[in-house]
């Protein structure tokens, strides 16, 4: 039988590099990093070996599909299957950046919100019985929701959107930010803030999609790692890596018929109010 195997997307550093790290520690099977850049990849992969950690490598850019499609057939032909996902791989734009917020919604929602979904696309007919995705999001996600309109808001928490509305509704935002418009149309300010909605609703979607297909204890969850010192926040945030990998690494690594968090958005391993 092919050994079970764990994928964690974007991980040549940061909290990424954390779930890896402690993957390598707790799952039993292959922990594969994978990184857009392989020298950042393959010395990555280095720094885990010089711990006594074995991780292997994979190329993986979830902006290019055919990349996702090369990590799929990788996981087909070696291990027939997929037991565990972690969205993680994301960027956002500093504060201080004076990049203009059509070019910002574009490219923050092109990452977080497209590209996220397309590898979860290609990856999910992987998925074994009781296999656990672990999508990164951001508490920011709360925040933006709390600014939007009622309108949009009640979608992002009924139990009755789907997917095709909410990347209608993903790209309706860039569009209103191209025009300018996106505040008066009922939307948060912040492009990451309606990105990270965007991976929390995601997943919520998905795990009512995974449950009416009658997937045998596939477990979907969005989580926040906290706030934490990578070069996203610029070395800024109050936790570790490894503190940060501890949420993301706990949904993927949920137990056997679990019955909570289940398409649940996850903060300090408890379930967040959404
Ligand atoms: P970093 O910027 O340190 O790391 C981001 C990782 O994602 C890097 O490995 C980067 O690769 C990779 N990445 C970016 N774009 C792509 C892509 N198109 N394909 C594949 N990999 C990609 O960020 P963090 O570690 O801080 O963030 C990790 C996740 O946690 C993100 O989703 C972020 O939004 C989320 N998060 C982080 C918080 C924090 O406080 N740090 C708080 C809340 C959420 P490369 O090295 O090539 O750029």
């Amino acid at each position: 039988m092919a050994s079970k195997v764990v994928v964690v997307t974007g991980s040549n550093k940061g909290v990424g590099f954390g779930i890896v790290r402690a993957l390598c520690k707790n799952f039993k099977g292959d922990v594969i990093l994978t990184a857009r850049n392989p020298e950042l990849g393959a010395s990555a992969v280095k720094e885990l070996e010089k711990e006594g950690l074995s991780p292997k490598f994979h190329q993986l850019d979830i902006n290019d599909h055919e990349s996702i499609v090369k990590l799929r057939d990788f996981l087909q032909s070696t291990y027939q299957g997929l037991d565990v996902l972690v969205n993680n791989a994301g960027i956002a734009y500093k504060q201080a950046s004076t990049a203009p917020i059509a070019e910002q919604a574009e490219v923050t929602l092109k990452t977080n919100y497209f590209a996220t979904l397309d590898a979860c696309e290609v990856l999910y007919p992987l998925l074994r019985p009781h296999a656990r995705v672990s999508n990164v999001s951001s508490m920011v996600s709360q925040f933006a929701l709390a600014k939007c309109s009622d309108e949009f808001k009640s979608r992002f928490v009924s139990k009755d959107i789907t997917m095709d509305e909410l990347t209608g509704i993903m790209k309706k935002f860039v569009q209103s930010a191209q025009k300018g418009t996106h505040k008066e149309e009922g939307f948060s300010d912040s492009c990451y803030g309606m990105s990270k909605i965007g991976v929390t609703v995601m997943s919520m979607i998905q795990q009512r999609e995974m449950d009416k297909k009658g997937s045998q204890d596939i477990v979907i969850n969005a989580c926040c790692p906290g706030y934490v010192n990578t070069d996203m926040t610029s070395g800024k945030g109050s936790l570790t890596i490894d503190q940060g990998a501890e949420t993301p690494a706990y949904l993927a690594l949920l137990p056997p018929d679990v019955k909570e968090p289940r398409g649940q958005f996850v903060r300090e391993k408890k379930v967040a109010k959404w």
